[in-house]
C-alpha cells in the first residue's frame, strides 16, 4: 500500500462537481460482480493498486478536496468531504458554525457541513444527512475506499437514517422529508 494521505491543515471545500452528477456516477459505479472482481484483480497486484490508489486520490482531490481517510464518507454527506472541516467532523456542523452558515476556524468560507445539508436536501437525498458517521479507523488513511467499497467493506460506515428525525424536523419547523 501506497499511504498518500494529505496531512496539510484541511480547509472547508465546496465541490466541484455537482450533487446530482456526483449521485449518477455513483450509481455508474455502484458494487456489482463485474467491479468486485476488478478489485479483486487490482488488490492481487500491488503495483497497480498503487496506481488505482494514486488514481483515486488525484480525481477526488480535484472534485472534493479528498484526502484520502480511506473510508469515504460522500455517499452520505452530499458528497461534500467532512474530513476537509477543520476539526475534521464526521458528523457535523460544531456548535462555531455562524448563523450565515460560516465556518468558524475559517469565517471567509462557507461550513462544510452547511454545503452538505444543501446539497443532499436540494438532490432529494436529505434523510442521508441524519445518519450517523461511525468513527474513522486512522490505520486506512491512504487506502482506496472504491477497491473497499467494491468489495463491501465500507457497509458499516454510517448508520441507518433514525426514524424519529424527521418528527423532530418538523416539530423544529424544518421542511419535513
Ligand atoms: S470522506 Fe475520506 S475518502 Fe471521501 S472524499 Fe473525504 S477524505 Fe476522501
Amino acid at each position: 500500500m501506497d499511504p498518500v494521505p494529505d496531512t496539510s491543515w484541511p480547509r472547508p471545500r465546496t465541490p466541484r462537481i455537482s450533487a446530482r452528477a456526483s449521485y449518477a456516477a455513483h450509481a455508474v459505479l455502484a458494487r456489482n460482480g463485474v467491479y468486485r472482481a476488478l478489485a479483486s484483480f487490482v488488490e492481487r497486484h500491488p503495483g497497480l493498486e498503487r496506481a488505482f490508489t494514486r488514481g483515486e486520490r488525484v480525481s477526488k482531490e480535484q472534485l472534493f478536496g479528498c484526502r484520502m481517510c480511506g473510508q469515504c464518507a460522500l455517499p452520505a454527506t452530499g458528497y461534500a468531504c467532512p474530513q476537509t472541516c477543520p476539526k475534521q467532523l464526521r458528523n457535523g456542523p460544531c456548535g462555531g458554525v455562524s448563523p450565515e452558515g460560516r465556518c468558524e476556524v475559517h469565517p471567509e468560507m462557507t461550513c462544510v457541513w452547511v454545503t452538505a445539508h444543501e446539497r443532499a436536501e436540494a438532490s432529494g437525498h436529505g434523510e442521508d444527512l441524519d445518519r450517523l458517521q461511525r468513527p474513522l479507523d486512522h490505520r486506512r488513511w491512504g487506502q482506496s475506499s472504491w477497491l473497499d467499497h467494491w468489495q463491501g467493506r465500507d457497509a458499516d460506515l454510517w448508520t441507518a437514517p433514525r426514524e424519529d428525525r424527521p418528527l423532530l424536523r418538523r416539530e423544529l419547523g424544518l421542511t419535513p422529508r
